[in-house]
């Protein structure tokens, strides 16, 4: 009897646990995807950017005599079907750890199990387990840098190849057509825009891998601060759909470490804030909704997303150059630099005092890099309500950061049109991207600040001191 092989983010073949096991033993598999409602659920660039992986996956599959069958409704719904169909009496699928994705799987084993079906889940989207790491008290970690020591010299087992057959059953189920799945959607800018900024697939993203190897990683740590610079891998797209796997980064990292990349070891240290993110998120999934230190419920936070300054902050005028540029970079690519990310976020959260929840959103909305468990952490760290999180006294001076890591105004150039006589073509581009009604034109001058930083400091840090009074 055939084996489903069910795809959700891990759309690769090489150093797949799930896919190995489905082959293991040379019974037919079917791989399928399923729009299901989280899938639908996603914001519009992760949608549309998890449609073209999910394309590339197929093509792969395609190439190797096997399909991807593409089903769209409730999964336990789907797999029963299928079940029913193909006569399959097993289902693999890796693992996921973000508290929808780990419900639904619950509820799904259950019901499969009942059912007299084999339901097997296997890691391969993280390197450790989250239930592996432990501090010395027992328990898991809150805070990055103890994490960090304990896991650095964890032996991690090697990449698995990719199977030498992925056998095909001798009829296939009906699938679904990708087109018609319109997971483009929901994206109301200029999706052909952030297409062109797309680095899509497994190959691609092994070729990334590599290339960032070879040319960048001996001066990581020196350079990746520095928005205006290529300097850092740009692999969180590909990790976040798993067209390549951590354990594969981490290996090559490892590699030129020893090769004598001494600033290779920063690399691997950023893959381990990925790893923080996923433990933190599968220990307290409350991180991904809720303050997740509770004191700060009380923090007089605005929430109104209509805000005139949350509106400008989302549409990159808010005349704090440092952060309209990286406002309209993450709106043209779909990526942000991580110093922009801090500093946006700063800004969002500090200067204009709104609530993380309003940029967490925008975030999950227009990041093909989307990760439920990074972008979570990230967003509370910047607000200083999360675990390890930068104190919310510590506010970034948007200003004064430009100064230092856009020092020739390499990224600002890049991302800002007004006001210069020959404006770049990627500053050029994001008025193309942005929707009519936002009434943007590069012909505009370029707005004075909304809230200087001087003032908006002011008021945080009043904020910040009343609530201690609360408390
Ligand atoms: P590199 O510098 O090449 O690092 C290698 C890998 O390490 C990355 O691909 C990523 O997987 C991981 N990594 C690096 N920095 C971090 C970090 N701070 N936290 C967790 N993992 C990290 N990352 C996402 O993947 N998706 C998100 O939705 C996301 N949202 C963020 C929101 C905020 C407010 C902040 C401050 C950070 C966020 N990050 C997010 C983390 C980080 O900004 C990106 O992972 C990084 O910019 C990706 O670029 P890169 O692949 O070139 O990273």
């Amino acid at each position: 009897s055939p084996i489903i092989m069910w795809f959700r983010r891990d759309l690769r073949l090489g150093d797949h646990p799930a896919l190995t096991a489905a082959c293991e033993n040379g019974r037919p598999v079917i791989p399928v995807f399923i729009f299901d409602e989280l899938v639908d659920g996603l914001g519009a660039a992760p949608k549309f950017r998890f449609g073209l992986s999910v394309g590339d996956l197929a093509r792969e599959l395609s190439s190797r005599g096997s399909r991807l069958v593409l089903r769209k409704g409730r999964a336990i719904d789907v797999l029963t079907d299928l079940i029913r169909e193909t006569g399959a009496t097993e289902v693999h699928w890796s693992r996921a750890y973000d508290p929808d994705a780990k419900d639904r799987d619950t509820t799904i084993k259950a019901a499969l199990k009942e059912a007299g079906i084999s339901a097997v889940s296997h890691p391969g989207h993280v390197l450790f387990e989250p239930w592996t790491v432990e501090t010395k008290t027992g328990g898991f970690y809150r805070v990055f840098t103890p994490m960090w020591k304990s896991v650095r010299n964890t032996e991690v087992s090697a990449c698995l190849p990719e199977p030498d057959l992925i056998p095909a059953p001798n009829a296939w189920p009906d699938s679904d057509d990708l087109t018609l799945l319109n997971m483009s959607k929901d994206m109301r800018r200029g999706a052909e825009i952030v297409h062109q900024h797309c680095v899509v697939g497994q190959t691609a993203a092994a070729d990334r891998l590599s290339e960032f190897i070879e040319t960048r990683i001996a001066r990581y740590s020196d350079d990746r601060d520095f928005p205006g610079v290529k300097a850092t891998s740009g692999l969180s797209e590909n990790l976040t759909y798993g067209e390549i796997s951590p354990r594969q980064c981490w290996h090559a990292g490892w590699e030129a470490f020893r090769q004598g990349h001494d600033q290779a070891e920063v690399f691997l240290k950023e893959l381990v804030w990925r790893e923080f993110a996923y433990h933190l998120v599968f220990h307290t999934p409350h991180i991904v909704s809720r303050n997740w230190r509770e004191e700060w419920d009380r923090f007089p936070w605005n929430t109104d997303e209509a805000h005139p300054h949350v509106v400008a902050w989302k549409q990159g005028r808010t005349g704090i150059p440092f952060v309209d540029a990286a406002m309209r970079e993450m709106y043209v690519t779909g990526v942000m630099h991580n110093r922009s990310r801090m500093i946006v976020a700063s800004y969002l959260t500090k200067n204009l005092m709104s609530h993380w929840k309003i940029g967490e959103r925008w975030f999950a909305d227009c990041l093909i890099d989307w990760d439920p468990a990074s972008n979570a952490m990230g967003w509370q760290w910047a607000a200083g309500s999360g675990p390890d999180a930068a104190p919310y006294f510590r506010v970034f001076n948007p200003v004064t950061q430009l100064d230092k890591f856009d020092r020739d105004g390499v990224y600002q150039k890049s991302w800002i049109a007004e006001g210069y006589g020959q404006p770049s073509d990627t500053a050029l581009s994001y008025f193309d991207a942005v929707p009519k009604h936002w009434r943007l034109s590069p012909a505009n001058t370029y707005p004075s600040p909304l809230v200087t930083p001087e003032a908006g400091r002011a008021r945080a840090l009043e904020a910040y001191a009343t609530r201690e009074k609360v408390k």
